[in-house]
C-alpha cells in the first residue's frame, strides 16, 4: 500500500453495522442503543437489535461508536478547494476581487476538475455524502464538463449547481450550450448527481434576473442565491423575486444573514429554505449567522461550509459553530436588555437535524438524512477506539456536535457502497490526486507572479483606522448598503437580455 489508500473499491454486497449507537433522524428522531444498521443494496433494509443479514455480509463493528445518516453540505465551491486555505485571512471584499474581479477567469477545465476532485473527496473523508456544488466559476460549457467529469468520478452524492460569474445570469443562461448541457448530463447522471441553477439576485428595480429564473423554471431546476449578504445582495433582491412570483419551495437562500423581518416572512411564506455557513459568516462579513432569526420563523434550515478557500470542509465546525452563534446571539440579545439566558434554545440535536435531515429536506430528498428501513443507505460511522474522545458516550448528539472530528469518521457508506472503512478512504489514489491538484497550484502561482501571489495571501492592513472603499460590486446598480462601489463585474445590467 502507497501512501494513499486501498485502489480497489469494495464490491458491493450488504453491510451491517452492528451494535451502535444509532442516531436515526426519523419524524421522532429516536437513538437506538446497541443497535444494526444493515445495508441491502442502495437502501437500509433494517434498523434494530441483534439483525439477522444475507449471507456474506460484511460485518463492521460499531460497538462504542455512533451511527448516523452521511451529511449534507447545501453550498460550497468546490472548484476553490484547490486552492485550500490560501484566503485564511481574508474578508469577503479580498474574495470577490480575487475571484471575481481578477484571476477567477485564470481557472481552466482542468483546475475546476481539480478543485472538484480534492473536495469531493474531501467530503467523503469527513462523513459529507452529498454536497451541493455551488458551481460559479463555469465561464465555458468545458469548465462544466469538467465539474461533472469530476463529481462522477467519486462515489458520493452531489449536485452540480451551475454559475458562472464571469458573466450575468441573464447571459450564461440564455447560453443554448449550457442549457443543452444540463439536459444532457442530467439525463444520464443517476441518481448520485443532481443539478441546479447557482446566481444571485442585486435588487437592480429592472430585475435582470428574471430571464435566469425563468430558464430555471423551464428546464425545472431549483434555484440557490446567495441573499442577504452585506454589500451584495438585500432585502431588494427578496422583494424582487417575491413579486415576480420566483420564491419557490425549492429555492434555497443561502446565507441570509443580513436580510429584515419581511424578507424572512417572505421566505416562510413560500417555503423557502437557509443554507447557513455560520464559519463564513462569522469571518467573512456577509452578517451574522442567521439561525437565531430564521429558527423564530419556522424557516427550514441547513448547513454548509461555503468554501475550502477559507474553511474545511466538515459539518462538525458547521454544527460547533452554528450552536456557538446561535447562544452567543442569544445571550448578547439578553445581556443588552438586562437579562440573562439560563436556557439554550438551540439544541445540539438540532443542528444534528439541520446537518442530515434539514439537507435532504432543502434538496427535496425525502429518501436521505435519516435511517430508517427504505432510505438510501447513506451512512457515517463515527468511531475512533484510539481517541480517548471516544468516551464516555453520554450524550450522543452533544458527542456529534462538541466532540467528534473528521478523524473520528471511521466508515461512510454511500448508495450503499462502502466508501471509507476504518478511516480510510476506499478507491482513491491520493498521490495522482496530489499531482492534479499541485499542477493547478502551479498554473495559479504562474499566473499571479510570486509576489502577487503572496501578497494576495497576506494582505496587508492600511495605515491607521484608514477606511477603505468596496472596490466590488455585482453591477453597476448601487443598492441601500453598498457605498462607495467602484468596480464592476457583469457591465450594465439588462444588457444581453
Ligand atoms: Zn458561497
Amino acid at each position: 500500500m502507497s501512501d494513499s489508500v486501498a485502489t480497489t473499491p469494495m464490491t458491493p454486497r450488504p453491510t451491517v453495522l452492528r451494535g451502535g449507537t444509532v442516531l436515526t433522524m426519523d419524524d421522532r428522531h429516536s437513538v437506538l442503543a446497541g443497535a444494526d444498521v444493515l445495508v441491502v443494496d442502495d437502501r437500509v433494509a433494517a434498523v434494530g437489535t441483534a439483525l439477522d443479514v444475507p449471507e456474506g455480509t460484511l460485518e463492521i463493528d460499531a460497538s462504542g461508536g455512533i451511527v448516523m445518516p452521511g451529511m449534507i453540505d447545501t453550498h460550497r465551491h468546490m472548484w476553490q478547494t484547490a486552492m485550500r486555505g490560501y484566503g485564511a485571512d481574508w474578508t469577503l471584499t479580498q474574495y470577490f476581487v480575487w475571484y471575481y474581479l481578477e484571476h477567477g477567469k485564470a481557472f481552466r477545465p482542468q483546475d475546476v476538475y481539480a478543485g472538484n476532485l480534492l473536495s469531493a473527496w474531501d467530503a467523503l473523508e469527513a462523513g459529507v455524502t452529498t454536497t451541493v456544488d455551488w458551481s460559479h466559476g463555469l465561464q465555458t460549457v468545458d469548465h462544466a464538463e469538467a465539474a461533472a467529469d469530476a463529481l462522477q468520478e467519486v462515489p458520493g452524492r452531489f449536485v452540480l449547481a451551475y454559475g458562472n460569474i464571469q458573466a450575468g445570469p441573464w447571459e450564461w443562461t440564455a447560453d443554448k450550450a449550457v442549457q443543452s448541457f444540463l439536459q444532457r448530463r442530467r439525463a444520464s447522471a443517476g441518481d448520485l448527481l443532481g443539478f441546479q441553477l447557482a446566481f444571485d439576485v442585486t435588487g437592480d428595480p429592472s430585475f435582470p434576473e428574471r430571464a435566469a429564473f425563468e430558464v430555471a423554471r423551464d428546464l425545472g431546476l431549483a434555484v440557490t442565491t446567495h441573499a442577504g449578504v452585506w454589500g451584495a445582495t438585500n432585502d431588494a433582491g427578496i422583494r424582487l423575486m417575491f413579486d415576480n412570483g420566483f420564491m419557490t419551495p425549492e429555492t434555497v437562500y443561502v446565507h441570509a444573514a443580513s436580510l429584515t423581518t419581511d424578507s424572512y416572512q417572505r421566505i416562510a411564506a413560500t417555503g423557502g429554505s437557509v443554507s447557513v455557513s455560520t464559519e463564513s459568516e462569522q469571518s467573512a462579513g456577509q452578517g451574522y449567522p442567521a439561525t437565531w432569526q430564521v429558527r423564530r420563523y419556522d424557516i427550514p434550515v441547513s448547513l454548509s461550509m461555503d468554501t475550502s478557500v477559507w474553511w474545511s470542509g466538515d459539518l462538525f465546525s458547521a454544527m460547533r459553530t452554528t450552536l456557538g452563534a446561535d447562544r452567543s446571539r442569544e445571550h448578547l440579545e439578553a445581556h443588552a436588555r438586562g437579562d440573562t439566558v439560563t436556557h439554550v434554545h438551540l439544541r445540539a440535536e438540532h443542528v444534528v437535524d439541520w446537518a442530515t435531515r434539514g439537507g435532504a429536506r432543502v434538496l427535496g430528498r425525502g429518501d436521505l438524512g435519516r435511517l430508517e428501513p427504505g432510505a438510501k443507505a447513506d451512512v457515517v460511522l463515527i468511531k475512533n477506539d484510539r481517541s480517548p474522545v471516544s468516551f464516555p458516550l453520554l450524550n450522543p448528539y452533544g458527542h456529534v456536535a462538541f466532540q467528534a472530528q473528521r478523524g473520528d469518521v471511521h466508515t461512510v457508506i454511500v448508495d450503499g457502497r462502502v466508501v471509507k472503512h476504518e478511516h480510510r478512504l476506499v478507491g482513491v489514489d491520493l498521490a495522482a490526486l496530489r499531482r492534479t491538484v499541485d499542477a493547478t497550484v502551479e498554473h495559479l502561482r504562474s499566473d499571479l507572479g510570486e509576489e502577487q501571489w503572496d501578497k494576495d495571501m497576506f494582505p496587508d492592513l492600511p495605515e491607521g483606522d484608514e477606511v477603505l472603499d468596496n472596490p466590488y460590486q455585482y453591477t453597476e446598480y448601487k443598492s441601500d448598503t453598498t457605498r462607495g462601489a467602484r468596480g464592476t463585474v457583469f457591465g450594465e445590467p439588462g444588457a444581453g437580455r
